[in-house]
């Protein structure tokens, strides 16, 4: 293996997915990364190749990430893979990375991502920016983002010229968007939360041409320090915020009937085929289970419809729906800040309110 130098970044080329597959299911994150690393390829003119690590891994579903935009796919299979060990993936995607060298690497900012991608990270001696909400390489398309979402005056800024990769998150509890370089060193890597990217439709035309190639992994037992005895899975079935077209979210608003509310939420989401989230004042209340929240530390949504019920709107829990194609708000204080964002803005008491939606929406249902 040619010698491994993280500050040579002239010898670094290509954008990388990490394609997340568990027991053989390709993780739909896959497919929003290969979409956004497609666009970031076509910028710097290279290759996007995906990276699929596991056991008895079907090539059908391999090559279907072609359709979705790569132009290569490497894959590992090995019983030593087939379940997730940090030591095992860490390995065999280093020893990857440092044979061919490319210049970015996405993953997924799943469990298992987040803890493979520092690793990673940490032993190509690179850094990682974690939970990236945009991405660029291109100086332009960077400015045109800035133009639309801060109030930087980018006409009267100097920007260098080149092609480091641009990865944005917030920063300072949300309050803050900063854009992070890593210009000494590379692979550039970047972690991107399940649905802040959207998947690109699937091209059959580039499933059939996609390269895959199979590689057997340098890897043996004694790398890995730990034994998986047991899997144990929760049996609680985990709401599908992300992939819900509609989802109706409950705040603090709800507290002086926290069932009460709650069941109205569930009843209006059953009425619009959707589900139900909350805020963080609402799992940090005990009130809904953790996978329920929206927002910069919960999920990103972008729902055809996101139904907002006494939630104020605080930039933290914005970062997670202002994407939703019509937002509906109610809140009986008429300055909350909800309402900035809101398509209909309803000024009331929840428990009113959301009752008569209901009802309403029963009633165009039952008219038609
Ligand atoms: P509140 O801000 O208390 O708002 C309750 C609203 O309900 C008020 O606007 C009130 O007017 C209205 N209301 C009250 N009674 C009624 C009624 N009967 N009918 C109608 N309206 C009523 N928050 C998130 O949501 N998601 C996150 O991922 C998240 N991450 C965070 C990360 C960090 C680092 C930090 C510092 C904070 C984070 N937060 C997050 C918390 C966030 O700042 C807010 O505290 C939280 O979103 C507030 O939740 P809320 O809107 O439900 O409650």
């Amino acid at each position: 293996m040619a010698e491994f130098n993280a500050m040579d970044t002239a010898a670094f080329k290509g954008v990388w997915v990490f394609c997340e597959q568990r027991e053989g299911q390709m993780q739909t994150i896959s497919y929003q990364l290969l979409s956004e690393g497609r666009k970031l390829a076509n910028d710097l003119g290279v290759e996007l190749c995906g990276v699929v690590m596991g056991s008895e891994l079907n090539e059908d579903y391999i090559k279907a990430l072609g359709g979705y935009g790569a132009d290569r796919v490497y894959y590992a299979d090995s019983p030593l893979l087939k379940d997730y060990t940090t030591d095992g993936y860490a390995k065999v995607l280093c020893d990857l990375v440092m044979e061919k060298k490319p210049e970015i690497v996405l993953i997924g900012a799943t469990n298992l991502g987040r803890d493979l991608g520092p690793r990673c990270a940490a032993r190509l001696h690179t850094g990682l920016t974690a939970d990236c909400t945009h991405l660029d390489v291109d100086v332009e398309k960077y400015k045109e983002f800035l133009r639309t979402t801060s109030n930087i005056d980018v006409d009267n800024t100097k920007f260098e010229e080149n092609t480091n990769l641009k990865m944005t998150r917030p920063a300072f509890g949300g309050h803050l968007m900063a854009t992070i370089i890593c210009p000494r060193f590379r692979p550039q890597m970047s972690t991107v939360r399940p649905g802040v990217m959207q998947t690109q439709p699937y091209d059959e035309a580039g499933a059939a041409k996609v390269v895959v190639e199979k590689f057997t992994p340098n890897l043996t037992a004694e790398d890995i320090h730990v034994e998986i005895l047991d899997i144990k899975k929760s049996a609680k079935k985990l709401v599908d915020l992300i992939g819900a077209d509609v989802v109706v979210s409950v705040g603090r608003g709800i507290s002086k009937d926290v069932e009460g509310g709650i069941k109205l939420a569930e009843e209006l989401a059953e009425v619009l085929g959707g589900v139900v989230g909350g805020s963080r004042a609402t799992i940090d209340s005990g009130w809904l289970s953790a996978d329920h929240q929206v927002g910069q530390t919960g999920k990103t949504v972008h729902p055809k419809i996101y139904v907002a019920l006494g939630i104020s709107g605080a930039i933290q829990h914005k970062a997670g729906m202002q994407d939703s194609e019509c937002i509906i708000a109610v809140n009986k204080n008429e300055t909350a800040p909800i309402f900035e964002i809101a398509d209909y803005g309803i000024c009331g008491d929840l428990f009113k309110v959301t009752p008569m939606l209901i009802e309403a929406i029963k009633a165009a249902k039952a008219a038609k």
